[in-house]
């Protein structure tokens, strides 16, 4: 069906190294200054402080960081119920609340977490967001991480979902969410991880996803769009940069593909995620 493929062409004068130390100058200078972007994105500001931190971790850098501003704020948007909020006066959300604290297993029902889980799979071998619902990479990451943490991986049709995954790869080398949309850089993290907690990471041409993901850079501020000469944000700039890692960038320290988090967290935290080998 290749009439309904969309994609992008790549330049042939398009970034083809990674260009770290701008990307640590962007991710360090963001939100101290009183951007229009920053303002816009009030509501976000919990999760930026996880994509910034996790991000300038990756790259080696976490003291460019003002860890007491930081703790400051966090504290701050812990309301009196104890969940957390995105920003400073606003309603204590679960989503924040996760991206705050990240994890605590034993406050919930697994097993029915897992069968909930698996009652979303389609027969393509992907999941969507409720029982029928069409298949989609982003929930796909969502649910393969469930069933990484709970040890349920055996569960899947892992060749199934993952040749749906590789399906993803369009000539730019880039991947999209589903069939017919265009690539963007999010989707090589959500595709990549998944891949890699079922084993199956060598599926996917990575030659071609690098240069792609490489494109993605701002030469010039520092920062990865979502697809070629789109502006930067701190999102695909961690999702870029943790792509970079599970294809074997070494100048990016290891990621852990169920959590997003620096290995190293993962294993100082004890935290022992399912991956398959094939
Ligand atoms: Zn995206």
């Amino acid at each position: 069906m290749a009439t309904l493929m969309k994609d992008v062409v790549l330049k042939e004068s398009h970034a083809k190294e990674l260009l770290l130390q701008k990307h640590v100058d962007y991710i360090a200078s963001y939100g101290v200054k009183d951007e229009y972007e920053y303002c816009m994105t009030e509501y976000l500001r919990m999760s930026g402080i996880y994509w910034g931190l996790t991000a300038i971790e990756l790259m080696g850098n976490l003291d460019r960081m003002n860890k007491q501003e930081i703790l400051d704020f966090i504290k701050m948007c812990q309301d009196e119920s104890g969940g957390l909020s995105a920003s400073i006066g606003h309603d204590p959300h679960m989503l924040y609340t996760l991206s705050g604290v990240q994890g605590r297993l034993d406050a919930i029902n697994v097993e029915k977490a897992v069968e909930f889980v698996l009652s979303c799979m389609n027969f393509d071998g992907g999941f969507g967001s409720r029982p029928g619902s069409e298949s989609h990479a982003g929930l796909i990451y969502c649910c393969v991480g469930v069933l990484s943490i709970t040890g349920y991986l055996h569960k899947l049709d892992a060749d199934l979902l993952g040749w749906w995954l590789c399906e993803r790869q369009l000539p730019s080398g880039g991947l999209n969410g589903r069939p017919e949309k265009l690539p963007d850089v999010c989707y090589s993290w959500w595709v990549l991880a998944s891949l890699c907690m079922l084993g199956r990471l060598h599926w996917i041409k990575r030659d071609a996803l690098i240069s792609f993901v490489l494109a993605c850079q701002d030469t010039e501020t520092g920062g990865f769009s979502d697809r070629p000469g789109d502006l930067p944000d701190p999102f695909h700039t961690l999702f870029g940069l943790a792509a970079l890692s599970l294809l074997g960038f070494s100048s990016v320290k290891p990621v852990n593909p169920t959590y997003c988090m620096p290995q190293y967290v993962i294993e100082r935290l004890e935290l022992k995620p399912q991956k398959l080998s094939v």
